[in-house]
Parts: structure tokens; C-alpha cells; sequence
């Protein structure tokens, strides 16, 4: 009943948080935070309950915060973005993917993403009924990185879209600016719209920068940026995201939007919205915080898989970590994470899951497991002592 290709089916995720509770494993499947963002957010979005917003917010999302969001990518980035005409709030960046490629492409065109990518990225184009094309991520001795020749290949005069993600879920790569630029310049050869999925923008480590594909002069006037809240603050569930790019986009974007949730998340768009716009005061102390708590439950994380003998490749960015499970016997990472709430009594996520069934990147990282660190150091701990009984 769903698409033939495979690409709407259950989402991992669930299966694999659905393990966890059934085994009592330490879940570090499913990336999310095991403690709440900060206090006064809470108290922000519970002031705007009280005070009444509680009905449809506007289409493109509230003022406030279609201007904080304005104001973030000037100040981050110098980019110059009109709150009225180029940003749309909406149910998370994940409303965002499918919104955006529902109205941008369709059966004949191709969308290119980098592979491993993001799950929801081939529901979204199976279900915009176009056609996916990959670039291969490959590990190398310092990170994953893409093939310039790849690159070109997977371009074509089809190509409507190319939907890039950094700093990227699975792999913890943050893309080099020459990378970027290589993709943009693909993209602007074909006449292609740019989107990039920075859910991740404030979570990179070790003084590693996020590098906005906005802000490269190829992507210039055909880019469309995605972000959302809750990656940055800690609240997942707020479901509070955004895309800004060129108005004709945008409303393209909006058009479709409508018919997915119409609007979203009303009283939470406030609290993001004093969020967005508090970075001299609790919450940017809240950000560098967290951005600093989670470098060193990387490292935790990622020296205990280290020491259980798993090949680590060090997250420059995100919530993950990915490890190969060969160097310790294992050649198939889903039997693993299968059989890991038993062996070591933790939960993990197969990356083959973020690839093409089959595709020759499934094949390659197949004995390859992602980890999160978006969770308490002491079940971290917990986790490391029982990944010790894998050696
Ligand atoms: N893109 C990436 C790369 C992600 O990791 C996630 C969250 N897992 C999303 C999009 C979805 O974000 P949201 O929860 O805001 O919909
Ligand atoms: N983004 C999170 C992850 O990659 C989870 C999102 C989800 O469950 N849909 O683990």
C-alpha cells in the first residue's frame, strides 16, 4: 500500500525507541534530549498560553518570530532576509523538507541529496513522486567527505533540486566550505534550487564553523534554508521550524504548507520567538552551555565505543557519532542493533537505515551504527560500561 520503492515505510526511529522500552536498554537510537532546554522558555511558552495565544497563528507564522529568525541570520550570517516576504514558519524542519519538496518538484525530476541523508528526505521525494539521486559521504581517515566526481554525476539536466544537510545527521560532518561551494555551483550550472537543512547550525565542536550554503555567492537568489528550534533549545516536541530563500519560493512553499498543517505550534512560535532574540542574555548562556556539554558527551561517547574496540569517525557537529562495528567482528550493523540491547544493553540505529535499500553507500557502511549523545553523562556511563562487554 505504500510507495513501491520503500522510501514511506516506519520510520526507524520508533522501531528502534520501541526496542529500548521493551528491553530497558539505553536508547541512544532516537536523537533526542533526555533533559528539557531551559526554564525560562518553558515559563515563555506557558506566558503565552495564558495570555491567549491559543488560536490559528498567521499562515506564515507569527511577526516576532518571522523577524527573530530575520534578525539570526543577519547576525550569525550577514545574510539579509525579509521577515514579511522570505520566511515561513512551520511544524519543524520536517514540515519544512516535505513542504518544500512537494512544491518544487514532481514525477521527471530528480532530487539529489548527500547519502547517508536524513530519513524523511526519501519519504518526501517518493511522495512528491521524483526521483533521488545520491551523493556518497565515505569515511576517511579525517571524517566522511563527498567525491568531487560523485558530485558531478549525480547532477543532470533533470536535476530540480538539491537538498544538502550540515552539519549532517548521521555522520557528525560539517561540510568544508569547498564542498559546499562544489554543490552550489553544480546546483547553479543546472539551474537548480538549493535546500539545506541546518537543524544542527549552533551544535559544532572543537571551534569547527558552520559554513550557511546561503551565504556562498553560487547559491545566492536559489537557496532555500531550513532550520528549526528544536535542536538549539531542547525542545523537540515544540515542532517550531522555519525556511527563508527567495519570495517566489517561499510562497511556493507556503502554498503547500497549508494543505499540510495549515499553521502549527501557536503559542510555542512566541516562546521560540523571545528564544531566537535572548542570545545576550539566559538562553544564549543556554546555547554555549549545551553546545559545550555535548562536545565532551561526544567525547565520552565516542571514547568508550573507542575503547570497546568499534572505529570511531570524531562528530565535528550534531547529536551522533557513528562507529564501525568490523573492526570488532560485525559485519551487518542491523543484526547488530538488533541483537546490541542483549550484547551491551544499549540501543543504536543502523546507518544503512539513512541509505537506499541496497545502495552501494548501504553497502559500504553496513557494518557501520550511529549513536547519539544527546543524553544525561550518567547514561552515557551506562552505556559505555556495557559496550565494554562487546570486546
Ligand atoms: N533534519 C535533520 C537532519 C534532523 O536530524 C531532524 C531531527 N531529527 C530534522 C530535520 C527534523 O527536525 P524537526 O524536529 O524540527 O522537524
Ligand atoms: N532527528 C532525530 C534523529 O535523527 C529523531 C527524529 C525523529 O524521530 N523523527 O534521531
Amino acid at each position: 500500500l505504500l510507495s513501491p520503492s520503500g522510501a514511506v515505510a516506519p520510520t526507524i526511529f520508533a522501531e528502534m525507541s520501541e526496542l529500548a522500552t521493551r528491553t530497558g536498554a539505553v536508547n541512544l537510537g532516537q536523537g533526542f534530549p533526555d533533559v528539557d532546554g531551559p526554564e525560562h522558555l518553558k515559563e515563555a511558552a506557558i506566558a503565552a498560553i495564558r495570555d491567549g495565544h491559543n488560536q490559528y497563528p498567521p499562515g506564515p507564522g507569527i511577526p516576532q518570530l518571522r523577524e527573530a529568525v530575520a534578525a539570526h541570520q543577519a547576525r550569525h550570517y550577514g545574510l539579509s532576509v525579509d521577515p514579511d516576504t522570505e520566511v515561513l514558519v512551520t511544524a519543524g524542519a520536517t514540515e519544512a523538507i516535505a513542504a518544500t519538496i512537494l512544491a518544487l518538484t514532481g514525477p521527471g525530476d530528480e532530487v539529489v541529496t548527500l547519502e547517508p541523508y536524513y530519513d524523511s528526505y526519501a519519504a518526501s521525494i517518493a511522495m512528491a513522486g521524483a526521483t533521488h539521486r545520491t551523493i556518497a559521504l565515505r569515511p576517511g581517515p579525517d571524517g566522511f567527505h563527498l567525491d568531487p566526481d560523485d558530485v558531478r554525476v549525480a547532477f543532470t539536466d533533470r536535476t530540480r533540486l538539491v537538498l544538502v544537510n550540515t552539519p549532517h545527521n548521521p555522520t557528525g560532518t560539517v561540510l568544508t566550505t569547498a564542498e559546499l561551494t562544489l554543490l552550489a555551483e553544480q546546483a547553479a550550472a543546472r539551474d537548480a534550487v538549493i535546500v539545506t537543512d541546518e537543524v544542527y547550525e549552533h551544535l559544532t565542536y572543537d571551534g569547527v564553523r558552520h559554513v550557511p550554503l546561503a551565504t556562498l555567492p553560487a547559491a545566492a537568489g536559489r537557496t532555500l534554508t531550513i532550520s528549526s528550534a528544536g535542536k538549539t533549545f531542547s525542545f523537540t516536541g515544540w515542532k517550531v521550524g522555519w525556511v527563508h530563500g527567495p519570495a517566489e519560493l517561499v510562497t511556493a512553499v507556503r502554498t503547500v504548507k497549508q494543505f499540510l498543517t495549515y499553521v502549527a505550534s501557536g503559542p510555542f512560535q512566541h516562546a521560540v520567538a523571545t528564544a531566537l532574540t535572548d542570545e545576550d542574555g539566559q538562553t544564549g548562556e543556554y546555547v554555549a552551555g549545551l553546545q559545550a556539554s555535548l562536545q565532551s558527551r561526544r567525547d565520552l561517547l565516542t571514547g568508550a565505543l573507542d575503547a570497546a574496540g568499534f572505529a570511531t569517525v570524531r562528530a565535528a557537529g550534531t547529536y551522533f557519532v557513528v562507529a564501525d562495528a568490523a573492526p570488532l567482528g560485525f559485519t551487518d550493523a542491523v543484526d547488530l542493533c538488533r541483537r546490541l540491547p542483549e550484547l551491551a544493553g544499549v540501543v543504536g540505529i543502523p546507518v544503512s537505515a539513512f541509505c537506499a535499500a541496497g545502495s552501494p553507500t548501504a553497502q559500504a557502511l553496513g557494518s557501520w551504527v550511529r549513536f547519539t549523545y544527546v543524553k544525561q553523562e550518567s547514561v552515557l556511563e551506562r552505556a559505555a560500561e556495557g559496550l565494554t562487554r562487546l570486546r
